[in-house]
């Protein structure tokens, strides 16, 4: 009912989303009695199930794969950084409004900053892939100063599009994958979905000297974190922190309050390694 502290993560697949483990730990912190549970929406009925779970007396939800921009179109209003992006992962349900927010990129730049103590400012950085998840996180980046930032997707027409559409923010170039020089940079995103078919990009290995890589898919060892490796890299790290700190920024809009992760990501990690 109305009064229950009612949440969940809807997506599809959804089955293997460690949200409702993050949230529930999050929600032990503060002593909150909240439900966090995982909703399976199928592909063409997103919109329904996000109705029904709102008149349920819902307060909030994530969403994510492959809803985030369908979410985007269903809110009654978002943030800045949601709007920039176009996607969604965070709603928060007030007098039956839905309000919006995007916390995939504030959840790298935490991870990157706080947890793996990182700077950004000034530091040349290239992202690979141009979908859902690098339009996320470009922002939050971008607000951080970094000297500038190289969009590479197999697409380039993609690239080209994003890295125009966030050019009043910063200094943002789009390229194809093809294009990449050997030339070391200071740190690599791996934003594309080529681990989840344990692929890599093909791209120079000499961009990898000496940088942080960072692939945004968690839970194994992926191909690029491999490549990352034997090329040289100063660091390699899967994007565990940021799933933890995403969930950690939704559950600040949800609840105002910023739960601690370090804890959160230590537990984790040993379940899933
Ligand atoms: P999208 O489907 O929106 O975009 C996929 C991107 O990957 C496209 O740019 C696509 O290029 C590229 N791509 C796919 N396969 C290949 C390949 N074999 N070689 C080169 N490029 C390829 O996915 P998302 O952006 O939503 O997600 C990307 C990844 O980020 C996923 O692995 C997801 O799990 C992860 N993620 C992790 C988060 C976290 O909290 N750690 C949060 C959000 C996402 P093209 O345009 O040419 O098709």
């Amino acid at each position: 009912g109305r009064y229950m502290n009612k949440y969940a993560v809807i997506g599809n697949p959804v089955d293997h989303s460690l949200s409702p483990t993050i949230q529930a730990q999050f929600a032990k912190q503060i002593g909150l009695s909240m439900s966090y549970e995982k909703i399976l929406a199928p592909l063409d009925g997103f919109t329904v199930v996000v109705k029904n779970f709102v008149s349920s007396g819902a307060l909030g939800f994530n969403i994510t794969v492959p809803f985030k921009v369908e979410a985007y179109d269903l809110i009654d209003d978002c943030t800045l950084n949601a709007k920039t992006a176009g996607a969604v992962n965070t709603i928060k349900v007030e007098n039956d409004t839905l309000y919006g927010e995007n916390t995939d990129g504030i959840g790298l730049v935490n991870d990157l900053c706080n947890n793996l103590q990182q700077s950004i400012k000034g530091k040349d950085i290239l992202i690979l892939g141009a979908g859902g998840a690098t339009q996320g996180i470009l922002l939050p980046l971008l607000e951080c100063q970094p000297e500038r930032i190289l969009v590479a997707n197999r697409t380039k027409a993609k690239s080209l599009k994003l890295a125009s559409n966030y050019s009043e923010y910063g200094k943002v170039c789009g390229f194809g994958l093809d294009q990449i020089k050997a030339k070391p940079v200071d740190i690599i995103i791996n934003a594309t979905s080529a681990s989840l078919d344990g692929k890599m990009p093909e791209i120079p290995s000499g961009v990898a000297a000496g940088a942080l890589c960072y692939d945004l898919m968690y839970g194994r060892q992926t191909p690029f974190m491999q490549w990352a490796r034997e090329n040289s890299a100063l660091e390699v790290t899967d994007g565990l922190g940021m799933l933890v700190e995403q969930a950690a920024s939704a559950f600040a809009f949800w609840h105002g309050i910023t739960p601690e992760t370090k804890e959160v990501i230590k537990s984790l990690r040993e379940t899933i390694d």
